[in-house]
C-alpha cells in the first residue's frame, strides 16, 4: 500500500497503538482539521495499515491531512506522540503482571521517542496511565512538562456530563474536575465545582431539583467511578469519549490554547506530594504543561488526593 505521507512538515501527530483507542482518536483528529500529518504505528503492522486504509477512504469528507502507517523514525519531527499501545489482560493474568508488561511496552516506546530526538510532547494513554506516565518520564529522560498522562480528562468529562444532566443545565455551563488517580481512588473536587460560575454549594439550594443533594453528589461521583466498568461490560472497551478527550488535549497543545485540564503530571512538591504522577488541574499548551494550578482543596479532598498518591506509589514500587 502506498503511504500517503510527507515528513518534516507542519503539525505532525504520531499515534502508537492502532487498537480501539488509537484508531478512534485518529478518526476524530482527522475530522478536526487540526493536524497536517497523522502517523499510526502498531507492532501489528497489518492492523496499522488496515486502519490507515480505512481512514484515507474518508479523505473526501474531511479537511486535508496526510495519513500514513509509520515506524519509529517518525518520532523525530513529531509535535505530539500519543501512546495508546498496550496489552490487554489475558485470562489468569494478574493486574500486576499486566502492569509489568505495559510498563515495558510504554517504557521502550518512550526511550525510542527520546532516542529519535523528538522535541515535542509525549501523551501517555495506556493504563494504568498514572504509573505509566512515571515510567515514560523516567525512560525518556525528558523534563516533566513534556510527558503528560491523559489522566482524568475523560473522568472529568463524564462528571460534567452527569452533573449537567442531573441539574438540567448544558454541560458547557458546568466546570468540574475529577482529580487523583485515573482509577478507583479518583475523587470529585467539589470545592472547585461550579455551575454557571456559581459554586456548587450555593447552586444546589437555587437549583432545588433534589431533596438530598449531598446523597445525589455521592451517587454521581460513584457513577463516574463505575463508568468504564459499565461500558466495558456492555461493549468490551471504551473508545469514543476517550478519543474526544485526547482530541481536546491535542487541540490545546497544537493550538497553544492554554486549556485547564486534569492531566496526569509528575508532582514535585505541589499539593505536598513528590515523585508521583497523578491528575491535578494544569494549563496545557504547545510545550505540554505550562503550569500546575495548585488549587486550594478542602481537608477531605486533600486526604483523598494523598490516598490516590499512595495507591499509585505502591504500584510504581511494585515494578521490578
Ligand atoms: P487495544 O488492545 O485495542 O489496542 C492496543 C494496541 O497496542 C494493539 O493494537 C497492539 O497491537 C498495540 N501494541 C501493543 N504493544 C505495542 C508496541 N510495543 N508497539 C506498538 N503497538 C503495540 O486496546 P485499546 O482499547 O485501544 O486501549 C489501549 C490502552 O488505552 C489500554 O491500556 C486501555 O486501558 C487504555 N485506555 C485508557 C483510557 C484513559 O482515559 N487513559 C481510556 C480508555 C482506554
Amino acid at each position: 500500500m502506498k503511504n500517503d505521507r510527507v515528513t518534516g512538515q507542519g503539525r505532525k501527530v504520531v499515534v502508537v497503538g492502532a487498537g480501539s483507542v488509537g484508531a478512534t482518536f485518529c478518526y476524530a483528529l482527522a475530522q478536526s482539521g487540526l493536524a497536517d500529518e497523522i502517523i499510526l504505528i502498531d507492532r501489528n503492522e497489518e492492523l496499522a495499515r488496515g486502519q490507515v486504509l480505512d481512514l484515507v477512504h474518508g479523505k473526501p469528507f474531511f479537511p486535508t491531512v496526510k495519513i500514513g502507517a509509520g515506524t519509529e523514525d517518525d518520532y523525530a519531527d513529531a509535535q505530539l506522540v500519543v501512546v495508546t499501545a498496550g496489552s490487554a489482560q489475558r485470562p489468569g493474568e494478574t493486574r500486576l503482571q499486566l502492569l509489568q508488561k505495559n510498563a515495558e511496552i510504554v517504557g521502550s516506546i518512550a526511550e525510542s521517542v527520546s532516542r529519535q530526538g523528538c522535541q515535542g510532547v509525549m501523551l501517555i494513554v495506556t493504563n494504568p496511565v498514572d504509573v505509566l506516565t512515571c515510567v515514560a518520564l523516567k525512560r525518556s529522560g525528558w523534563e516533566r512538562n513534556r510527558v503528560i498522562g491523559s489522566g482524568t480528562v475523560l473522568d472529568s468529562a463524564r462528571f460534567r456530563y452527569l452533573l449537567g444532566n442531573h441539574c438540567g443545565v448544558d454541560v458547557h455551563n458546568v466546570h468540574a474536575y475529577i482529580l487523583g488517580e485515573h482509577g478507583d481512588s479518583e475523587f470529585a473536587a467539589w470545592s472547585m465545582t461550579n455551575v454557571a460560575g456559581i459554586k456548587i454549594n450555593d447552586y444546589c439550594p437555587i437549583c432545588n431539583k433534589c431533596s438530598d443533594w449531598k446523597a445525589e453528589r455521592g451517587k454521581i461521583e460513584q457513577q463516574v467511578r463505575e463508568a468504564a466498568y459499565q461500558i466495558i461490560n456492555a461493549k468490551g472497551s471504551t473508545h469514543f469519549a476517550v478519543g474526544m478527550s485526547l482530541l481536546k488535549i491535542t487541540t490545546s497543545i497544537l493550538r497553544k490554547q492554554n486549556s485547564v485540564l486534569s492531566v496526569s503530571v509528575l508532582l514535585n512538591g505541589e499539593f505536598g506530594l513528590k515523585d508521583v504522577c497523578l491528575s491535578v488541574p494544569c494549563v496545557v499548551s504547545d510545550g505540554g504543561i505550562k503550569k500546575i494550578i495548585s488549587s486550594p482543596l478542602d481537608t477531605e479532598e486533600t486526604v483523598l488526593l494523598n490516598r490516590s498518591a499512595a495507591v499509585i506509589k505502591k504500584a510504581i514500587d511494585s515494578l521490578s
